[in-house]
Formats: structure tokens, C-alpha cells, sequence
């Protein structure tokens, strides 16, 4: 056991100067990740910077028509809260989604969007990651890799993102707010986490000791029809093999705007762009949906052992695409 410092923040501000006066800190949320990822030896905190009584629980109607929610404001409440489950369905859906009751009356929004990625070679620390030690190489390569990525990998690490919430986010046009020593800023959420490129250890934008504040759902995407769907090897506790979350405007009888994102197909939730680009402004049928998706995946480039992901992935986009249109149109 490696000693810790513990401090309890009573604001943002005192949380930062506690990171920053105390050099390899990390913030502590719910603690479902980062305590287990310290038994494990991965993590080695020299504090922990506990931010689960900063006031910033609640989720609140701005005057735009968005809706915020606080950082700390845990999966189960925002998965239940009446705005979320009328206005942004997918998100509702994907929390719903993730690990199971009980973790998600402790995981918070922000702990949420900074999990770690589950790779085997990751949680293990006498095996080669580039992601936890970079340059000691990569496990998952030639090794066990059936539930890792097939799109936007590199020769440095092929990992996958496990966060549901953040596939939700990322359709949604939602955007992380962030406070840090250098004051408040906001990413959109499809660009908030990275592709492993030749930096794996990188897994966000986030600069170092910077705070999650929240996370903004915007008014465009508000009443939109949206769904979450998720592939996993059990029905319950169980990360993403594939998932798809689909927002569908449509009008005058066309696709007027679509936000599409993939989750356990990439380093972070993969925006599908092509496919929303290949959509807009076609009519709803099936024929455009297995376009504009064929479209999207034709990207991908399978390991030896999880080609099954790419026709999983389709067949769940077009079940989340033909639901949300109307029945006539496809
Ligand atoms: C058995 C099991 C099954 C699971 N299944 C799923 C699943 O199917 N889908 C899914 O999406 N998730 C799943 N999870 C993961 C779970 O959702 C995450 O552990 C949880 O969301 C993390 O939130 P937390 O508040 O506990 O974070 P913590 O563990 O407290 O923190 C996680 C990371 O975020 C940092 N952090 C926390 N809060 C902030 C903040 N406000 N600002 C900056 N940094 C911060 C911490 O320093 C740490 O690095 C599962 C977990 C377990 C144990
Ligand atoms: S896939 Fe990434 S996280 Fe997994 S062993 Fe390779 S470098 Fe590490």
C-alpha cells in the first residue's frame, strides 16, 4: 500500500490549488475507477483530492433551452431526472446502460467521462502498455484484443473507450465545461477524448489539473428523437462490445440533421460523420440508413480476432435509425 494524501474541497477553486499544491494528485468522484485502478497498482496518487461535496450536484434549465449538469451529480440521478429522460432519451438510455445499480448511485458525470480504458494489459501491471508506462509496447497487439478497437487505432495501442454516457454526449452536441488554474473553458464532448495516436497515455483534452464542472445537453438537440443501443457479453454489468447512439431530426419528409456516434469501436466515442454527412437531406429509408452507415464503417480496419464488431455495429445503427424514423418511411 503507497501512503496518500486525503483533502476534502469545499469549492473549485479549492480543489485546483489542493491538485495543484500536491504534484501528482488526482481529483476523486465516486471513486468506482480510481480506487480500483490503485488496488491494482495502475494508479499511485499522492493525494486524492476528494470533489464529491463541491456544489455542483444538480442539473438546471439554463435560459437558452440547454440543460446543465453538475459534475458531480451521479448516473443514476441524471439518468432518472425528468428533463433527461423527455429531452435527451439516448443519454437516459446510455446511463441506464452502464455497469449496474449500485455503481451508478456512486459514479459521478465527471468521474464518468474520465474512466479508464478496461484493456486487460492496462489493469496489469507486469504486462507492456504504452498507455500506462509509454514505450514498453503494447499487449493487446498480438495478444487477447477481441474487444478492442477497429476504428482510429494505432500501432500504439488499440484500445477502446468504455463510457456509455459519452457516446450519448457525443450524438447530443453536449459540451464538457472544465475549470483548471487558467480559468473556466468548454469542449464539445465529441472532441473531449483522443485518439491514441503515438501519445495512448493521453486519453482526453483535459490540461493538467483541470476540473470537470459539468456537462452541457444543448436546446438544438432538446425534444430530438434519440436512442441508445448496446451490444455486451451479459445483459447487465457488462462494458460495450459495439453501441450506437442516434439523434434523428427530420422534416419536410428528409433528414434534416443526425448525430451518430459509435461506442467499443474506437479510443473515444466515434462520431459518425461521414454517415450524418451521407444523410442529411435524404429521405429516411432504409436504403440511405445502410448508405450512410456502409459508408461510415468502410473505415475500419479489424484486428485477427473482432471483425464481428463492424456488421454488429451496422446492425445496431440501422435498428436505432429505423426506430427513430417513422415506419412509412422506411
Ligand atoms: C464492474 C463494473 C462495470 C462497469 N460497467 C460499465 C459500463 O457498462 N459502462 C460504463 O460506461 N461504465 C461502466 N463502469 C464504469 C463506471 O461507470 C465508472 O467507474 C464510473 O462512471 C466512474 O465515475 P466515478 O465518479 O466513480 O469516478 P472516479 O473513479 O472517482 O474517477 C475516475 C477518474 O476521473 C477523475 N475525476 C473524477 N471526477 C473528476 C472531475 N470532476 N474532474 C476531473 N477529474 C475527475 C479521477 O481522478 C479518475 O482519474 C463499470 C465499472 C465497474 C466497476
Ligand atoms: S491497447 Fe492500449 S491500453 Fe491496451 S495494452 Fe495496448 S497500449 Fe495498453
Amino acid at each position: 500500500m503507497k501512503p496518500f494524501a486525503y483533502v476534502r474541497a469545499g469549492s473549485v477553486e479549492e480543489a485546483t490549488d489542493a491538485f495543484a499544491a500536491h504534484p501528482g494528485a488526482r481529483y476523486l468522484g465516486g471513486g468506482t475507477n480510481l480506487v480500483d485502478l490503485m488496488k491494482l497498482g495502475v494508479e499511485t496518487p499522492t493525494a486524492l483530492v476528494d470533489v464529491t461535496r463541491l456544489p455542483l450536484d444538480t442539473v438546471e434549465e439554463l435560459p437558452d433551452g440547454s440543460l446543465r449538469a453538475g459534475a458531480m451529480v451521479r448516473n443514476s440521478d441524471l439518468a432518472a431526472h425528468p428533463a433527461v429522460r423527455d429531452r435527451y432519451p439516448a443519454l437516459s438510455q446510455a446511463l441506464l446502460a452502464g455497469a449496474s445499480g449500485q455503481l451508478r448511485n456512486a459514479a459521478t458525470t465527471g468521474g464518468n467521462l474520465l474512466q479508464r480504458t478496461r484493456c486487460p494489459y492496462f489493469q496489469d501491471v507486469s504486462k507492456p502498455c504504452n498507455k500506462r508506462e509509454p514505450g514498453s509496447g503494447c499487449g493487446a497487439l498480438e495478444g487477447v484484443h477481441r474487444d478492442h478497437a477497429v476504428l482510429g487505432h494505432s500501432d500504439q495501442c488499440i484500445a477502446t473507450h468504455p463510457s456509455d454516457m459519452a457516446v450519448a454526449l457525443a450524438a447530443l452536441d453536449a459540451r464538457v465545461e472544465l475549470h483548471g488554474p487558467e480559468g473556466g473553458r468548454s469542449v464539445p464532448a465529441a472532441d473531449f477524448h483522443r485518439l491514441p495516436g503515438l501519445h495512448p497515455e493521453r486519453d482526453t483534452e483535459i490540461h493538467p489539473g483541470e476540473l470537470i464542472t459539468g456537462v452541457v445537453l444543448p436546446a438544438a438537440t432538446a425534444g430530438v428523437p434519440s436512442a441508445y443501443r448496446k451490444a455486451r457479453d451479459r445483459a447487465s454489468y457488462a462494458f460495450a462490445l459495439a453501441s450506437v447512439a442516434v439523434v434523428l431530426h427530420l422534416a419536410d419528409g428528409v433528414v434534416e440533421r443526425a448525430g451518430i456516434a459509435f461506442g467499443g469501436l474506437a479510443h473515444r466515442p466515434w462520431r459518425a460523420r461521414r454517415a450524418e454527412d451521407a444523410l442529411r437531406g435524404a429521405a429516411p429509408t432504409t436504403a440511405a440508413f445502410e448508405h450512410a452507415v456502409d459508408l461510415e464503417l468502410a473505415a475500419a480496419e479489424p484486428l485477427r480476432d473482432n471483425a464481428y464488431k463492424v456488421p454488429l455495429a451496422r446492425r445496431l445503427a440501422l435498428d436505432v435509425l429505423g426506430r427513430l424514423a417513422p415506419p412509412a418511411t422506411t
